[in-house]
């Protein structure tokens, strides 16, 4: 027996006897989370791969959701991006490996099966596909020139957008997802338009009513949008009717909103494994085992059905005990001991609060708030990396800790103001703010370079070090 491995939370991964992992967790989803506390309590020291930009992002679909309220445990509800904070914290406080980053390559063709990630080979004698599905895009006329430009495919991260605000705004799609951005969206634009395809709504009955009990919500029946409108930011959508009823029209919206489902993230294992007709993982009939002996599948990227968060966390879980005995059985598991037996508390994150003329600190590596970015951007000779944020964007949640350590890394040579848009809209404004994160590294007060999105540290700990030695190419 070993003794437990650290938690190498964001490091790299220590492995077992002979190099080889028991369990490698491929999604942050509910089903990858759930998979590695079952997996880890049993002792099996699992890695968890999160997956950083590809598939969606790390945590999954309800990183992109505002309030869960269908999930057991929570009588109020959770935010979405909140309840995945507590399934990691909850997989790490049991021993969990993570690794945030995208797994790479996988190859099933020999035992153990190998799985690239961060330029290394993981050897792994058991695997668990947990990698979800990703958000369709319609690929409209015109959508590639005005992508960002007032169309997203995430409501919940963009919606606090200044543009957005006191205009007309769209959503395409009739089910959960479309019927939750139409709601949150009402917030921020003067009126809704849903547009959906049939004459029904395929979300759930409580959603769906809210939707139409709701005057701020127009819904268009048999509809489909052909073509986005405008030059330099969408002024309107071409529709046409799906059921040959009507001539085509011109909606006059500012914003477009993508909620049209979602294709299983299945790239890794192509040709590896059996997908069935819409692309699915094919496992056993209602069990998690796939074509692979070894080789399991849970949550989103094996459910066409149900594709619920506590569906993924159940099947999250079936699969870490189906892998647990057929390592068992075949007598592959390497356990560890934990110590002490009852690990400590999960650790509590606390807000950064926003800075004031009392509280700001010049050298802080972390600060919140236009009054620090105004005090450092006059004053401070060191490179600024600002993000803007709004407060249920998923994707911030995902980079503002990625920013922290490679902050941390340049050890305060660089600093890093985050700005939330939704309590700062003009600051935003300024500075052309379409979507979040948008993050700008500012120079000598001038803005040197712009990311919109989750981006791979190494890309801009590579920027800032430029600006930091400027003889060194990035
Ligand atoms: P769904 O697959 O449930 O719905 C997709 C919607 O998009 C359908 O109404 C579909 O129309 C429409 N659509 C698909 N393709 C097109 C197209 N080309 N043009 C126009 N419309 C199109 O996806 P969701 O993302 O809404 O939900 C996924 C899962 O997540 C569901 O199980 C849902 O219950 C769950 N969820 C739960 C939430 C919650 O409980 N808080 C929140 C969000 C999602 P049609 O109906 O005609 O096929």
């Amino acid at each position: 027996m070993e003794v437990a491995h650290p938690v190498e939370a964001n490091g790299s991964a220590a492995s077992s006897t002979d190099g080889i992992e028991n369990l490698v967790i491929v999604g942050s989803g509910p089903a990858g989370y759930t998979a590695a506390i079952y997996a880890a309590r049993a002792n099996l020291n699992p890695i968890v791969i999160t997956g950083f930009q590809l598939g969606g992002i790390a945590g999954g679909q309800l990183m992109t959701t505002t309030h869960v309220e269908n999930f057991p445990g929570f009588p109020d509800g959770i935010l979405g991006p909140d309840l995945m904070d507590r399934l990691q914290a909850q997989a790490v406080r049991w021993g969990t490996r993570l690794i945030e980053a995208d797994a790479e390559a996988i190859d099933l063709s020999q035992r153990p099966f190998k799985v690239s990630v961060e330029g290394r080979t993981l050897r792994t004698h058991a695997l668990i596909l947990a990698t979800g599905a990703s958000a369709n895009r319609l690929h409209l006329v015109g959508e590639d020139r005005l992508w960002s430009r007032g169309i997203s495919a995430c409501a919940i991260c963009d919606g606090a957008t200044p543009q957005f605000r006191n205009e007309e705004l769209a959503v395409i799609g009739g089910g959960d997802s479309a019927c939750e951005e139409a709601v949150y969206l009402t917030k921020y634009g003067s009126h809704v338009h849903l547009i959906v395809r049939s004459g029904a709504l395929r979300a759930s009955k409580a959603m769906a009513d809210r939707v139409l009990a709701n005057p701020s919500i127009t819904v268009h029946w048999h509809c489909q949008a052909v073509e986005a409108l405008g030059s330099d930011w969408l002024d309107g959508l071409k529709l046409e009717a799906t059921d040959g009823s009507e001539q085509g029209s011109v909606l006059a919206v500012r914003g477009l909103f993508y909620a049209i489902g979602h294709t299983p993230n299945t790239q890794l294992v192509q040709g590896q494994l059996p997908l069935d007709g819409r692309g699915y993982l094919q496992t056993e009939p209602g069990r998690p085992e796939t074509a692979v002996a070894g080789v399991f599948a849970a949550g989103d990227v094996a459910d066409a059905e149900w594709r619920q968060g506590v569906t993924a966390a159940g099947s999250g879980c079936q699969a870490a005990l189906a892998a647990e005995r057929w390592l068992t059985h075949n007598q592959l598991a390497v356990t560890v001991s934990r110590a002490p037996v009852d690990p400590e508390p999960a650790p509590s994150q606390p807000e950064t609060a926003t800075s004031d003329a009392e509280t700001f600190a010049a050298d802080a590596r972390w600060q919140k708030g236009s009054y620090a970015l105004r005090k450092l951007y006059h004053d401070s000779d060191r490179p600024l990396l600002v993000i803007y944020t709004s407060p249920t964007c998923g994707p911030c949640h995902v980079l503002k800790p990625q920013l922290k350590r490679v902050l941390d890394e340049l050890d305060g040579r660089a600093l890093g103001i985050e700005i939330d848009i939704e309590a700062e809209q003009e600051i935003a404004q300024q500075a052309g703010v379409t979507g979040t994160p948008t993050l700008q590294l500012f120079k000598d007060k001038v803005l040197v370079q712009q990311w919109r999105g989750v981006r791979q540290r190494r890309e801009i700990k590579a920027a800032i070090e430029t600006c930091l030695n400027p003889a060194v190419p990035a």
